[in-house]
């Protein structure tokens, strides 16, 4: 096959590691830079360029977007799909994934479990909020935030108002919801390629942090996840419309909820916590499925 590999820096973990295992396997792997690429849109004739030359004659792509680059990189990449290009994640999943609202609203349609959570605009409804959450302690987190910042524990009725007051006052959305305090700090990355959940761990935050983040310094290990957990992930990931993607979730006493689904997983974690070859189970699952035609959205 030739692959085209859609990101920023190629010396990332996850891009080097796809890199060397597709070409282990016999593939073509080219590197293109998500930014430096013009996008010819012209009757009929959809195409990419990239330092004046025409990129032509890829099977498969592979899109690594970060949420910095989101609006150009689901350009270039429905560009790719109206090619006819076969992409690992289509342009549509991605795009639902980095609206964490939108996300969870898909999710709840399906019936996939949920911590409760409440969206409002107005800072006067704030009583109200915390109060179909579940009373505190609440959990408030930016719609915007990622890596763990942005994320606050209320622990009474006052602080949280005020922590709605203070981030209404900065203009920015919040989501609130109800504090999930048996998962003590950590939660289950669970990897998804296709209807399989290919590898998972437990991370646990640091010290007195509720937050497991690895960024914030939580550390990694492998886990036996529960079918109703796997059946959750494989739900998530199909009701986003996600090939491969990583299902962040939390163990609550009523089962597995889900917080967040990430369409640009990073695997350099979960390969050293659990020595599962997530890169090699990426290429294959192109190698099964990347053929003409067989891209759906085809740039919707
Ligand atoms: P981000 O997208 O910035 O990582 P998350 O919403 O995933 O933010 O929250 C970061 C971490 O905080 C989660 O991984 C989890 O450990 C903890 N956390 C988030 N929401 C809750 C909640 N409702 N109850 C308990 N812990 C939570
Ligand atoms: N982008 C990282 C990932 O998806 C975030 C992980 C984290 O901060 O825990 O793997």
């Amino acid at each position: 096959m030739k692959i085209a590999l859609m990101c920023v820096n190629p010396k990332l973990y996850t891009h080097r590691r796809l890199i060397e295992v597709a070409e282990q396997r016999g593939h073509q792997i080219d590197v293109i830079p998500t930014l430096r690429v013009t996008i010819n849109i012209a009757s009929h004739k959809p195409s990419l360029y990239l330092n004046g030359q025409l990129l032509s004659g890829y099977d498969a792509v592979i899109p690594r977007i970060g949420a910095s680059i989101t609006f150009f990189g689901l350009a270039v990449l429905r560009q790719f799909e109206m090619m006819g290009v076969y992409p690992l994640n289509e342009s549509v999943g991605i795009g639902r994934s980095r609206d964490k609202l939108r996300s969870m609203q898909l999710l709840s349609r399906k019936g996939i479990g949920l911590p409760v959570t409440i969206f409002a605009q107005d800072p006067k409804k704030a009583a109200e909020v915390v109060e179909l959450a579940g009373g505190a302690p609440v959990v408030i987190k930016l719609l915007e935030g990622t890596q763990g910042i942005g994320v606050v524990l209320a622990e009474t009725p006052k602080s949280a108002q005020s922590v709605i007051e203070a981030f209404a006052g900065a203009n920015v959305n919040i989501l609130v919801q109800e504090f999930i305090k048996e998962a003590g700090g950590s939660d289950i990355r669970c990897f998804v390629i296709g209807d399989r959940v290919i590898a998972a761990m437990q991370r646990q935050g640091a010290e007195g942090d509720f937050r497991s983040n690895l960024h914030r310094g939580g550390t990694a290990t492998p886990i036996r996840i529960t079918p109703q957990e796997r059946a959750a992930a494989v739900g998530a990931a199909k009701a986003m419309g996600l090939n491969v993607c990583g299902v962040d979730m939390l163990r609550a006493n009523h089962g597995p909820v889900i917080m967040e689904v990430n369409s640009s997983p990073g695997i350099e974690g979960l390969e050293k916590a659990t020595g599962i070859d997530v890169a090699s189970k990426m290429i294959e699952f192109l190698e099964t499925h990347a053929k003409p035609g067989k891209t759906r959205t085809k740039g919707r």
